[in-house]
């Protein structure tokens, strides 16, 4: 079964993240030093893969890519965007990071502004965060009534349903760390002056909350896993296995889009170059 396959979320089969384990290697179960070797180099192909697609998926300029990165703080979205989707040609390519909402945004519904960040055809954009903040932050800090973020879950599924229907594939990824992981990860932040500017107070008080936290992810990645757009829970306590596993699945993705090249606009022999 391809990795795609083992991580994705089945519509209508609740996800319990306290039940998948972080460091887990679904689809490389072998001995560990030989299935880290073999994913740097899977991993290497489905970057090359991954470029040759995107150059197709440009030329055709009829379909699109979002993929959707969420975690806990410390889960790794920043190392994800580098090694995996650093291989991208920019012109084709942008990361969109969320971050707390500004006056004006909140003005408005919580959409908007994700709406205006989504891919044109020909493109591939990533989301730093995205509108699952929308029910996970906001729902944890009682940033809005329930009434308000329960709503969420279908507005996000309508949403997301109307991007399909306009020619855009959707990857949803759960970088999947437990709370040990994420010590040691905010230690070394700590203590490493290379990784300090990386350090944010509320990495401490948002670890507080960590089972809020999860509560809260189980219901939106259950509730919002769709046929159209799929979740995927990735084991990422394992850089290694990480990378491979988010290439594979967006190789996977890009080759199930199948874009082509356009017909030539000319015929073949018409146009004389002097
Ligand atoms: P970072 O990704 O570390 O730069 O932090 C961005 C911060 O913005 C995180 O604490 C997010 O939880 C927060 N954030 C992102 N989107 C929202 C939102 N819609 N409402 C409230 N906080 C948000
Ligand atoms: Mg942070």
């Amino acid at each position: 079964m391809n990795v795609a396959d083992l991580l994705r979320v089945r519509p209508g089969s609740p996800v319990d993240l306290r039940s998948i384990d972080a460091s887990g290697t679904p689809g490389l179960e072998g001995p560990r030093e030989q299935e880290k070797a073999a994913a740097a180099t899977l991993h290497q192909q489905n970057c090359d893969a991954m470029q040759s697609l995107q150059y197709l998926l440009w030329a055709e300029r009829r379909q699109a890519l979002l993929v959707v990165l969420q975690g806990m703080d410390t889960a790794g979205k920043d190392g994800t965007i580098r090694n995996v989707y650093g291989v991208l040609n920019p012109q084709g390519v942008r990361v969109t990071a969320f971050t707390q909402p500004t006056e004006r945004e909140l003005a408005h519904d919580f959409l908007w502004r994700v709406h205006r960040a989504t891919p044109a055809h020909g493109q591939i954009v990533i989301f730093n965060r995205s509108h699952y903040e929308d029910v996970t932050v906001v729902r944890v800090q009682n940033l809005a009534p329930k009434e308000v973020w329960s709503k969420r879950y279908e507005h996000i599924n309508a949403f997301e349903r109307l991007l399909v229907d306009s020619g855009t594939s959707i990857i949803k990824i759960f970088l999947h760390i437990d709370r040990d992981e994420q010590k040691q990860r905010i230690e070394s932040r700590l203590s490493d002056p290379t990784k300090s500017w990386k350090f944010a107070a509320s990495d401490i008080s948002e670890r507080k909350h960590w089972d809020d936290y999860t509560d809260a992810y189980n219901d939106a990645i259950s509730k919002c896993s769709t046929a159209h757009a799929p979740w995927f829970v990735v084991p990422a306590n394992r850089k290694w296995y990480r990378n491979w596993a988010i290439s594979t699945i967006t190789r996977h993705t890009l080759e199930k889009m199948n874009p082509r090249t356009p017909a030539a606009k000319f015929e073949a022999g018409s146009i004389k170059v002097d």
